[in-house]
């Protein structure tokens, strides 16, 4: 039996699945770390619990098919440009890991959210080839994939779905420095902008500004006008998200991950609806709209699938 090691660095957790031959997960372990600690330190980190996993199960290095890492900052052919609090700033991530083991040792590297899109894509065992993960959480994020490859684009930064202009009438704030990108309003933070400016709709609502993304859709689901129409505004914008990307790269999946994609069926079909709604091709119609199965495990999942 051979094995593949998939670490996904999230802000203070290391993630850690230990995977057989054809990818099914064993074994997960989890390291927490410190923000902003040294980078090289999660490295020493990283090599000593695998090193301790690999004793544990008795297996050797000819047995490890290789170790896939998933880092949450650009990465191009396992070079990480920049990282969110870690010091891992034009690092070479294979190379560092490399030295560490006694033996050599198969290392690959991609970008999180890339990877977590990978990782949907395979698990989700749907016979095609492309594939768009769109992660809804307090921002939007995601990955493409193409001919079963992650999109790294020229600079590592491929798939920045959240930040495809999009709106033109509320002209949100984004964190990028522009107004409108998508995940102005198609973010857990887009849907409470919505409620805001809305807010003088809202007479006999539940809703109110302090309401979280899940509070919005319970109460659409049993009925709330004024969550309903708030829905409705945020999911024609995903659709609208979704038509861009299709004319594009007409997916065969569009995958919704992330928090607010825990309301389910009726926020997917939804996004669908207008989605048919918008389409200039024929061809567009087919691309399914699908829910995430991976939760916060794509990273990991998909961190190994890399070395596949
Ligand atoms: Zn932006």
């Amino acid at each position: 039996m051979n094995y593949t090691f998939g670490v996904d660095k999230g802000g203070t957790t290391i993630k850690i699945g230990l995977f057989d031959n054809e990818y099914n997960l064993l074994d997960k372990y989890d390291i927490t770390t410190v923000r902003n600690i040294d980078g090289s330190q999660i490295v020493i980190d990283t090599v000593n619990k695998i090193k301790e996993i690999m004793e544990d199960k008795k297996f050797s290095y000819d047995q490890l098919s290789g170790i896939g890492i998933a880092v949450p900052g650009p990465v191009k052919n396992n070079f990480i440009i920049s990282t969110a609090n870690i010091n891992w700033n034009n690092f070479n991530v294979r190379e560092s890991f490399e030295e560490l083991f006694d033996e050599p040792v198969r290392i690959v590297s991609a970008n999180d959210a890339n990877s977590a899109a990978l990782g949907e894509h395979i698990m989700m065992n749907s016979n095609s080839s492309n594939t768009v993960l769109i992660t809804l959480g307090t921002g939007i994020g995601g990955g493409i994939i193409i001919n079963n490859k992650i999109l790294e684009g020229q600079t590592g930064v491929g798939g920045e779905i959240g930040h495809v202009p999009l709106d033109e009438f509320y002209n949100f704030e984004c964190g990028c420095g522009r107004v409108g990108c998508s995940e102005t309003v198609g973010s857990a933070r887009g849907i409470n902008l919505l409620v805001k400016y809305h807010l003088s709709e809202a007479d006999g609502s539940v809703i109110t500004t302090r309401s979280s993304a899940q509070q919005i859709f319970d109460a659409a689901k049993s009925g709330d006008e004024f969550a309903l129409k708030i829905v409705d505004i945020y999911s024609k914008y995903l659709a609208k998200l979704s038509n861009t990307i299709s004319v594009i790269i007409t997916p065969a999946t569009i995958i919704f991950g992330g928090g607010i994609s825990k309301a389910g069926d009726f926020l997917i079909n939804r996004i669908q609806e207008h989605y048919l709604s918008m389409v200039s091709f024929d061809s567009q119609r087919e691309t399914k709209f699908k829910l995430a199965k991976l939760g916060n495990e794509a990273g990991m999942y998909g961190a190994a699938l890399l070395l596949k």
